[in-house]
């Protein structure tokens, strides 16, 4: 049993000592004290089912004891020096993520997080064109630090700070947006963004394939192909932010991208690939890795023994469990459930997503798409009560975001569904 504060004490202190911007989700704050795989467990003891892994940080599932085994294997021997001295971790770690990518996707530079991940691609895209014009979409994440806070485009997020030079397009959203699934009609948007909002060059162009924060929104099929066409006539080069809907999640591909049947030049990566330990990567070509030759790219913890070896055994344990074709099955399930009830609630607006990247939106009025924020508000805390933990997203907080640990099963997927029912029939 656990001995620790409590809630109310940590929260106190957590007002007094921490900044007053962080928030928490739910109106009594949850304290969590124990994981394991697809479980969570507060401090009275209580188990919850995870359907939102951290925000989507735990792939191969909570504490899982080959993780757990690697870091612990490694801490023993060496934490950490630098990468100015040679170390085999980064070395064989950095060979087989490269033997996960496509095309000439071969050079790999490790960070801390999915916004410094963010932050070097784009700086690559600007070295490496000459250019400056970034393009990123409306309903984006792509990060929080300085730059990246410029990438992303959700209202909540953002602070009136400078930008420079990042334009953001129509987002591709097949439920929302006014060309429907029509991705050729939202690439001529950008098109036409880069003739009159631009000087007609570009450094690039970067998204999410299913965008996570907005609430798990898939692209428009076929807007990429377009869209990395466009961009590359405009000297551009095309960043795929794979930071939630990589390493297998999607169930039908590895990669978010492949979705759309495109190779990005520059592809980012962070939370599931360490399994919860501060990792991130870019991944690009020698020819634009080159453009970072002129000075040098440091980082002192990118790359560090520890958390080397922490992202090879997420890359062993996801094709050991074979999960991407497990993310397949649960997530068509779990789909189908959801949309059996999409059937019977006039509060279910839309039920999407791919594998174990799944979004359900609320509306109070399906023609008009009124976001169904209160409502929504009720069945989160409600799902908490049930012992199911999802997470909300979107502009308007009206998405329920499901994206459990990989290791989540078809039972767990009933049980999620089950819930959801139950709580929609107390509103
Ligand atoms: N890209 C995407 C798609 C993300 O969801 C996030 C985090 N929510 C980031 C980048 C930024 O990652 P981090 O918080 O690790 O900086």
């Amino acid at each position: 049993p656990y001995n620790g504060p409590l809630a109310d004490e940590i929260f106190e202190k957590r007002k007094k000592f921490l900044g007053p911007s962080l928030f928490y989700h739910f109106q009594k704050p949850l304290n969590i004290v124990e994981g394991k795989m697809q479980y969570l467990f507060d401090e009275s003891g209580k188990r919850y089912l995870d359907a939102f892994a951290g925000i989507v940080t735990v792939s191969c599932g909570h504490c899982h004891p080959d993780i757990l085994n690697a870091v612990f294997e490694q801490s023993k021997l060496l934490q950490h020096t630098t990468t100015i001295y040679l170390h085999h971790a980064i070395a064989e770690y950095a060979e087989a993520l490269a033997s996960k990518m496509p095309g000439n996707l071969k050079v790999v530079y490790f960070v801390n997080s999915g916004s410094e991940a963010n932050e070097l691609a784009m700086m690559m895209a600007r070295l490496h064109t000459g250019n400056l014009s970034m393009i990123s979409l409306r309903n984006a994440y792509h990060g929080g630090s300085a730059n990246t806070i410029g990438l992303t485009a959700l209202r909540t997020w953002k602070y009136p700070i400078p930008e420079g030079e990042i334009h953001h397009v129509m987002n591709p959203d097949p439920y929302r947006g006014i060309f429907g699934s029509d991705g050729a009609a939202y690439a001529r948007d950008v098109q036409e963004h880069i003739d009159y909002g631009t000087s007609g060059n570009v450094a690039g162009f970067i998204a999410e394939t299913v965008q996570g924060v907005g609430g798990a929104v898939e692209l428009a099929p076929g807007y990429l192909k377009h869209v990395y066409d466009i961009v590359h006539k405009a000297g551009g080069v095309c960043i795929a932010d794979e930071v939630q809907s990589g390493f297998g999640r999607m169930g039908s591909h590895y990669w978010g991208f492949e979705t759309q049947g495109v190779i990005p030049d520059i592809v980012t990566m962070a939370k599931g690939i360490g399994n919860g330990l501060p990792l991130g990567a870019v991944v690009t070509t020698p020819e634009i890795a080159s453009a970072l030759t002129q000075r040098i790219q440091f980082n002192t913890f990118g790359g560090n023994p520890v958390c080397s070896a922490a992202g090879l055994a997420v890359l062993k344990v996801l094709d050991k469990e074979k999960r991407q074709v497990h993310c397949a099955n649960v997530g068509a399930h779990l789909l189908g459930r959801l949309r059996s009830l999409q059937q019977r609630y006039d509060l279910i607006g839309d039920v999407r997503g791919r594998g174990l990247m799944i979004g359900v939106e609320f509306v109070t009025d399906r023609k008009e798409k009124t976001p169904a924020k209160a409502e929504t508000n009720v069945l989160f805390e409600k799902m908490r009560e049930l012992g199911v933990l999802v997470g909300k997203g979107g502009m308007h907080a009206n998405i329920f975001r499901i994206k459990p640990p990989m290791c989540f099963s078809k039972d767990d997927a009933d049980f999620l569904a089950d819930a959801l029912d139950h709580a929609l029939t107390k509103l």
